[in-house]
């Protein structure tokens, strides 16, 4: 395995890949316990030493099976604990407090070594200031309760930047990928992290695993290389190549999955990736960029909406069931997230308030309605 540091933290050696405890095996719909102990086991074996989970991650029930498993192989020592609080589930300041100490129960530990508020946007961050939240983060590393103090991220690019600018971060999780190099953060919000002495988390750098799935022309695409590589070897390999990066998250099923991610880490250089391999990469990502329904680039300049439509999601998952062919996946997270909580594509009015602000001169309304229909229909 190699190991990486966090610019603020130099003495704390993270594995380049890190254990992602929010997509487990299941038995039952509920965790499997043994199949989730044989993939920890390996991922200690092989030197990974991040593991990184949350509050909410299969319905409350990832942060006790880690607390669980971390007590029961006796490798406290031997692992960094990365959780998340719930933000969006606070009222007041006390419930930052109130979380945590929950979290330090599950997890059975007397500190977090990474702490992050969960998915940061512009209500919740706005909802931190306001409530004292980044003073919490201050006191609750002043009482040793966390290590460092990050964020996890999937909104605009231009949010980003000012929410790094915004507090001393240890440290930020985002999404990245050979597909979205320039969506949410993207590589530009990397690079602005890392001048800034933020250390870089990087989550689904398979995109939830679409990438383990290539189609017949990425993986023609790929064959043309010297060396031959399994798909998931070229997501990885691609998201550990930035210096800003320390960490790539993997949420493996298996442990032999597990072990086949490990030996990609364990040698995976920074800026490594050489020009015959960069222009393979860009002709599988114009393949995906081609089935794109709509460019939009997620900057959420369009944003708000008064009738509380998420427009870059919503458009975000219907190019996302188009690139990958997972319609049918794609399609309950957004019935769930967004069209049941009436921020979809069929709440909108076309009022045209967002029309004039979108740099990309996309009809929005019309293409929100194709997008309901296109999940939906
Ligand atoms: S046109 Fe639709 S999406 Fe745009 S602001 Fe009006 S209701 Fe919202
Ligand atoms: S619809 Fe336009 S303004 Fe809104 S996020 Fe997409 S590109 Fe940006």
């Amino acid at each position: 395995m190699l190991y990486r540091t966090f610019p603020r933290d130099p003495d704390t050696r993270i594995s380049a890949l890190g254990l992602g405890f929010m997509r487990l095996p299941l038995l039952d719909g509920a965790i499997d316990v043994e199949a989730s102990d044989d993939m920890v086991r390996a991922a200690v074996d092989s030197g990974v030493n991040y593991f990184d989970t949350a509050y909410v991650y299969h319905d409350g029930t990832s942060e006790p099976y880690v607390g669980s498993v971390v007590e029961r192989l006796g490798v406290r020592d031997r692992v960094l604990l990365a959780t998340k609080s719930p933000i969006w589930l606070a009222k007041t300041a006390s419930d930052f407090d109130r979380f945590l100490d929950e979290q330090l129960a599950r997890l059975k530990t007397d500190h977090i070594d990474f702490y992050l508020f969960h998915a940061l946007n512009a209500v919740r961050w706005d909802f931190a200031k306001r409530e004292g939240g980044l003073g919490f983060l201050d006191r609750a590393k002043r009482d040793g309760r966390i290590r460092r103090a990050g964020f996890s991220y999937h909104w605009t690019n231009a949010l980003f930047k000012e929410i790094i600018d915004g507090y001393a971060w240890d440290f930020c999780q985002v999404q990245y990928n050979y597909v979205d190099t320039d969506y949410q953060a993207g590589i530009d919000g990397i690079r602005h992290a890392g001048a800034k002495g933020v250390g870089v988390v990087v989550m689904e750098p398979l995109r939830g695993g679409a990438l383990a799935r290539l189609p017949d022309a990425v993986r023609k695409t790929f064959a043309e290389f010297t060396t031959p590589r399994m798909p998931a070897e070229w997501a990885l390999r691609f998201a550990l190549d930035p210096r800003e990066v320390v960490t790539v998250l993997s949420g493996t099923g298996s442990a032999r999955e597990l072990r086949e991610n490990a030996a990609v880490a364990a040698s995976a250089r920074i800026d490594s990736i050489g020009a015959e391999e960069t222009a393979l990469y860009d002709r599988a990502r114009a393949f995906y960029r081609e089935r794109m329904k709509v460019p939009c680039t997620g900057c959420g300049y369009c944003m708000p909406c008064p009738n509380g439509v998420n427009i870059p999601e919503t458009l975000s998952l219907w190019n996302a069931a188009s690139m990958f062919d997972t319609r049918e996946g794609t399609a309950r997270w957004y019935k769930t997230a967004f069209a049941d909580e009436k921020a979809g594509g069929d709440s909108c009015v076309s009022c045209g308030a967002c029309l004039p602000n979108c740099p990309q001169g996309i009809a929005i309304d019309k293409r929100l309605g194709e997008a309901h229909s296109f999940l939906l229909g």
